[in-house]
């Protein structure tokens, strides 16, 4: 199958790295159903106007500039560093990274003065010099493309300016992470000068709705529990004011049950105050879908 000129909104996604599992996983909590995509470089969605574009993530940005793609998900790092002209519609919550400083154990890196006159070596030196620039420190960058983490111990680079999500990495060559100058995560972006005509305009607002759907209900849980009715106001103020949680009554005369909509990380905030104020049976679950 090659790019049609059908009218379907196109989607370019990573073919093969580790934004890809994470992208498919959102476009199929969107509703969208999709075939086995491994060995093709464009598929069409069975129930939405959709086609989906596999492509190095480095190529999505340029892409997306010239409308090859109308929308593409990439780390916003790439999206920096190659200075298409897209912007970011959405950010997306997963393939989270920081673009870290890291130094071998002689070197100190303290602050940002500490990095005047040495050489870093980076995939990323567009973002490192706009780093530089705005903090007015000079520094010789060396643009290397992949194993950058090697480069101090060949003597090629004083330090490296790479990206970090556990740091293994950094510890296997013996470096010290120091400063972050840019955190990044996986963005839905589209053509900044090229707009959509208005049937795509119309598929991306759709699609947009689901996504942010998805996004929320993720960020979310549903909190159960029962409670006794003499404390009922205590819980009320305990539980976040988002919306007003579902009260039920149940076959202990003294007893409700409280259902609610919390942040994904609250519960452990309040499960103590819960407890004492005599909440029994705290059930946690996740949320699909959330349409406000
Ligand atoms: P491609 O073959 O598509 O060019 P790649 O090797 O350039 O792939 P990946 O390593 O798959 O890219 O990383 C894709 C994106 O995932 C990165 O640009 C970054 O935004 C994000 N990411 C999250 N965690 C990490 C990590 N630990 N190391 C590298 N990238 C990460
Ligand atoms: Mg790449």
């Amino acid at each position: 199958m090659s790019i049609s000129n059908n009218g379907n909104l196109k989607l370019a996604i990573q073919k093969k790295g580790r934004l890809t599992e994470k992208s498919i996983e959102l476009i199929k909590l969107c509703g969208i159903d999709i075939d086995n995509y491994s060995e093709r470089l464009v598929v069409q969605a069975y129930n939405f106007p959709l086609e989906i574009l596999f492509l190095r993530d480095d190529d999505i940005p340029e892409y997306v500039q010239d409308g090859v793609a109308d929308i593409g998900i990439v780390g916003e790092n790439v999206v920096v560093s190659k200075n298409a002209q897209t912007e970011i519609v959405e950010k997306l919550g997963f393939g989270k990274c920081s673009l870290m400083m890291a130094a071998p154990e002689n070197i100190t890196i303290k602050t940002i003065k500490d990095i005047e006159g040495k050489t870093i070596a980076t995939s990323f030196p567009r973002v490192v010099q706009n780093y530089l620039n705005e903090n007015k420190i000079n520094a010789k960058i060396i643009e290397i493309s992949g194993s950058v983490e090697i480069a101090p111990a060949l003597g090629v680079a004083d330090m490296i300016c790479d990206i970090v999500s556990t740091g293994n990495t950094l510890m296997m060559n013996k470096l010290k992470k120091s400063i972050s100058i840019f955190e990044s995560q996986a963005v839905l972006i589209r053509s900044a000068n090229k707009p959509l005509n208005q049937a795509k305009q119309e598929y991306l607002d759709k699609l947009l709705r689901r996504m942010r759907s998805v996004l929320t209900a993720k960020n979310s849980r549903y909190l159960m529990m029962n409670c006794p009715k003499s404390s009922l106001e205590k819980i009320e103020k305990v539980l976040p004011s988002i919306k007003s949680p579902t009260i039920l009554p149940l076959a202990d005369e003294n007893l409700v049950a409280v259902h609610a909509v919390i942040p994904a990380d609250y519960l452990w905030k309040i499960v103590d105050s819960l407890k004492s104020l005599g909440a029994t049976g705290i059930l946690l679950s996740p949320i699909e879908n959330m349409i406000p």
